[in-house]
């Protein structure tokens, strides 16, 4: 039982001025809450010798393994529209990279472990509350088939944190195929270090688009590839009803992962203008604005990019808005492909987009959940008995049954077996995905009554979400008020 990790730090052989050397802070207590055990075997590591003190020390910042080069990265990022030229990691500290069982880079994070040059006011730290929302909604995304970032491990440090009260501190340890945002092209595209710009878009290449090297025009490559990801994203986001909460620039992932989960949260009952964060004062950041958003913020990673497009610049231009031309149909593509299977649609017919905007127009007018709905059509396709369980989740029930009878007769135009399509559809509407009443529960457990049983009990329920057990019961359903539940930002 050793901890070993073998680490090959790229990015802390980037020059200095893309990172700052700095080692975690010691905490007063360490004490494990979690190892993802999966994930360490992905990473090649023990999940035993991670759960030593030897491994909870490393993991709370108290030591520094082998083999690391511990660094905080520099980005900037647009906040709410607005540029701030400087952030960076001002609370996350980089261990190193290490190459996983497939072969593929993933950097080792620890969030929460202490002040860096870049904390500005902040203290570095993080509150239990949202490493174990971070840990909870960052693994049932992966569960869910949704690129994301991962959680390796969460540890109480035995400090507390100060927000607006004294709450216990954590640190949770984060693995991503990369921490390359938007924002750090951004920080060196500012201050117009076109160098810089290069050399980070050549390393960002080498791990996310080495397809794109032989290619005459390799910079352009590799801008439509990240607006295609980012579209696939976002599609993939609103068809599960997830809204991330905070899509700052510096918040977006080059790699295509879903990165930084803070105030985010999943949909009870539909409706396109939700927003959870508390800090969201006008609805930037609602459900059904992800898509301009992402492509808003498509363009800022664009414009970062324009010398490396072309030597002219308005050719540069030209080609910056080609590649952010590419996201409206590959989300569109996304979005209706999975609209689609949802419905249980294996055709591609003309009028199918009408019908299933039909579905969610009736679903928000009738405050219907939106995970419930879906889940319950997979047994509906097969058989009209099943309407029983759709037909409470709409405030006027004879809503459902009038879009029913159209997909209905829709369904009975394509041969396909019942059985076959209900698994399909079940494949692609989850049971269950993790409802913010019940994450609080849990986090209220943790922290007024250090019983950490739920979160392992969430955690499990959350590892299978395409499947229907009866012990998940209670986490399948919608908050019993239907309140909306406002998610504070992790600070
Ligand atoms: P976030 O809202 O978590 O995406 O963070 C936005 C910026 O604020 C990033 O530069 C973070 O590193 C920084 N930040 C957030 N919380 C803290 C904290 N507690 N201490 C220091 N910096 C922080
Ligand atoms: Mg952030």
């Amino acid at each position: 039982m050793t901890l070993r990790f073998s680490f090959d730090n790229s990015y802390a052989r980037l020059p200095a001025g893309f990172h700052a050397r700095v080692k975690p802070t010691d905490v007063a207590a360490p004490s494990l809450i979690k190892v993802n055990h999966a994930l360490a075997h992905e990473l090649g590591l023990d999940p035993a010798a991670l759960e030593t003190p030897e491994g909870v020390a490393v993991l709370a910042g108290r030591s520094v393994p082998e083999g690391a080069d511990p660094i905080a990265a520099a980005y900037a990022g647009h906040q709410f529209g607005h540029f701030t030229p400087q952030l960076g990691d001002g609370r996350a500290i980089l261990l190193g990279e290490v190459v996983d069982r497939t072969g593929q880079r993933r950097d080792i994070q620890l969030k929460g472990a202490g002040p860096t040059p870049f904390s500005r006011r902040g203290d570095g730290r993080a509150a239990m509350g949202p490493v174990l929302r971070e840990y909870l909604v960052s693994e049932a995304m992966a569960a869910l088939g949704v690129p994301t970032t991962r959680a390796l491990a969460a540890v109480a440090t035995g400090d507390l944190v100060h927000r607006e009260t004294a709450l216990p501190g954590a640190v949770l340890t984060r693995v991503a195929s990369s921490h390359i945002r938007i924002g750090t092209f951004q920080y060196f595209a500012t201050r117009g270090d076109v160098d810089a710009v290069k050399t980070l878009a050549d390393h960002a290449i080498a791990r996310h688009a080495p397809e794109v090297l032989g290619q005459p025009e390799p910079y352009r490559a590799f801008l439509e590839g990240v607006v295609v990801k980012q579209a696939e994203l976002v599609a993939r986001w609103l068809l599960i009803g997830f809204i991330h909460g905070v899509m700052n620039t510096d918040n977006m992932s080059i790699s295509g992962e879903t990165i930084d989960y803070g105030p985010c949260a999943f949909m009870d009952a539909y409706d396109p203008a939700t927003v959870f964060s508390s800090i969201d004062h006008q609805g930037r950041y609602a459900y059904a604005n992800q898509p301009e958003i992402a492509h808003w913020n498509l363009a800022r990673l664009a414009e970062s990019l324009l010398p490396l497009l072309a030597v002219d610049q308005d050719d540069a231009v030209t080609i910056a808005k080609q590649a952010l031309g590419r996201f409206a149909p590959a989300f569109n593509a996304a979005y209706l492909g999975g609209l689609r299977a949802k419905l249980g649609l294996q055709q591609e017919r003309a009028e199918d987009l009408a019908l299933s905007q039909d579905l969610l127009a009736r679903m928000a007018a009738q405050k219907a959940d939106f995970t419930l709905t879906f889940r319950h059509l997979c047994d509906a396709a097969v058989d009209p008995s099943h309407d029983a369980k759709l037909r409470p989740l709409f405030a006027d029930p004879s809503s459902y049954d009038a879009w029913a009878a159209a997909w209905r007769a829709r369904l009975a135009d394509e041969p396909v077996p019942a059985e076959m399509r209900r698994d399909a559809m079940r494949r692609v509407n989850p049971a269950i995905v993790p409802r913010n009443h019940r994450i609080e529960a849990v986090i209220e457990a943790a922290i007024e009554r250090g019983d950490f049983a739920p979160f392992e009990e969430m955690n499990a329920a959350l590892a299978t979400p395409y499947e229907d057990r009866p012990e998940n019961a209670d986490d399948m359903q919608p908050p019993p008020d239907r309140g909306v539940y406002q998610t504070f930002c992790g600070t």
